[in-house]
C-alpha cells in the first residue's frame, strides 16, 4: 500500500518537475532509517531558483475543486491536538533570524492558531470530530551543544528524549514539533527534498506525532514564499506556514492512514505554496490572515464546503 503510493508520487514529482503552474500533486516522504514513513513538505518549486523577485505577490492558487480528493482511511485523527515546540540548536545567535524575537512570532502563532476560522477549516471533515481546536502545550528550549547535521533518527531522539526527561508531557494527543535553527541540516533533505514533514512513531511504548521544521532562512528561496516579511523575519515566517501545514496534516492524518487523497497526497500538500488573496504591506511583505495581533502568510488548505473540497483560507 504505502509502497505503490510512494510509486506513484515518484511518477507526479518526476512528471511535473519544477514548473510552476501545477496546483496540486501526491504525497513526497521518504522511510527513514527504523523505516517509518516521512511526509515531506516539498520545497517551493513556485518561487525557487534564481527569479525570487521580492515584490512578487505570492501564488494564490486555484479556486476550483480540488480534482483528487481528499478520502478517510479509517486511521484515527486527533480531534483536539496541543502542539509542543522544541527549540534545537541556538536560537539566540544575533543573526537576525535565529532570535528569541523570532521564537515568540512562532509561539504567538501557536497561541492563536486554535479556533481560528484557518484552523476551523479541519473541523469541516465529515464525521471526524475534528474540533479546530490547538491548545499550545508550550515549549522546550534544548541548550548547550548540539549537533550541526541531524539524521531522522535524531529527531525522534530529541522529541523522545524531552519527553523522558521531563521536559514535555508525555501527551497521547501531543504534535511535538522539533523546530531548528538555520546553522542546522536535516540530511535526509530539508532544502532539497523537503521543507518540514511529520510522521509518528514508536517512542517508549507509545505511539507519538511528531514534526521537524527547519529554520528557512537557510533556503529562503526553497522554504519561503518571500524573502521580506510581515514580521520582519522572513526565515520564522517561513516557517510558520510549513508549520501549519504540518499542524493540519498531523491532525487529520496523524498516522498517516486517515485522511488522504488518491495521489497520496495530505490535505496540505494539496493546496502547498498556494495564499487566496494577499495583502501588500508597506514593508514590501504579503501577508493573508491575521492571528492574534499579528500578521502571517501561511498556505491554505482543503476545506468541504457542502461535500465539495476546495484550497481556502477559511
Ligand atoms: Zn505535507
Amino acid at each position: 500500500m504505502k509502497t505503490s503510493r510512494l510509486h506513484l508520487t515518484a511518477i507526479l514529482l518526476t512528471a511535473l518537475g519544477t514548473s510552476g503552474a501545477f496546483a496540486q500533486e501526491g504525497r513526497s516522504s521518504h522511510i527513514d532509517e527504523s523505516g517509518s514513513e516521512i511526509i515531506h513538505h516539498r520545497v517551493n518549486a513556485n518561487v525557487g531558483g534564481p527569479h525570487v523577485v521580492s515584490y512578487a505577490a505570492p501564488t494564490a492558487g486555484s479556486t476550483a475543486p480540488i480534482s483528487s480528493p481528499l478520502t478517510n482511511h479509517g486511521g484515527p485523527v486527533i480531534t483536539t491536538p496541543t502542539a509542543y515546540v522544541i527549540w534545537y540548536g541556538n536560537w539566540n545567535r544575533g543573526n537576525g533570524t535565529d532570535t528569541p524575537e523570532g521564537q515568540q512570532i512562532v509561539s504567538d502563532f501557536f497561541t492563536a492558531i486554535g479556533g481560528s476560522p484557518y484552523f476551523n477549516i479541519n473541523s469541516t471533515y465529515p464525521g471526524s470530530g475534528i474540533t479546530g481546536h490547538v491548545t499550545y502545550g508550550g515549549a522546550y528550549t534544548q541548550t548547550g551543544t548540539y549537533k550541526t547535521h541531524l539524521k531522522d533518527g535524531d529527531i525522534k531522539t530529541i522529541v523522545g528524549n524531552a519527553i523522558s526527561g521531563g521536559h514535555l508531557p508525555n501527551d497521547l494527543t501531543g504534535i511535538y514539533f522539533v523546530l531548528t535553527s538555520s546553522d542546522i541540516a536535516e540530511t535526509s533533505g530539508f532544502c532539497t527534498r523537503y521543507c518540514g514533514w511529520h510522521t509518528s512513531a514508536n517512542i517508549a511504548g507509545t505511539t507519538r506525532r511528531y514534526s521537524f521544521v527547519g529554520n528557512a532562512a537557510r533556503c529562503i528561496t526553497g522554504c519561503a514564499a518571500q524573502s521580506t516579511s510581515p514580521n520582519g523575519n522572513a526565515g520564522v515566517d517561513g516557517m510558520v506556514s510549513v508549520i501549519a501545514h504540518e499542524l493540519e496534516e498531523a491532525t487529520t492524518d496523524p498516522d498517516l492512514n486517515a485522511w488522504y487523497a488518491s495521489t497520496g497526497a495530505e490535505n496540505a500538500d494539496i493546496c502547498a505554496w498556494t495564499f487566496g488573496t494577499s495583502t501588500l504591506l508597506p514593508s514590501g511583505a504579503y501577508y493573508n490572515v491575521t492571528l492574534g495581533s499579528r500578521n502571517y502568510l501561511i498556505q491554505r488548505n482543503v476545506k468541504f464546503v457542502s461535500g465539495v473540497q476546495y484550497c481556502l483560507m477559511q
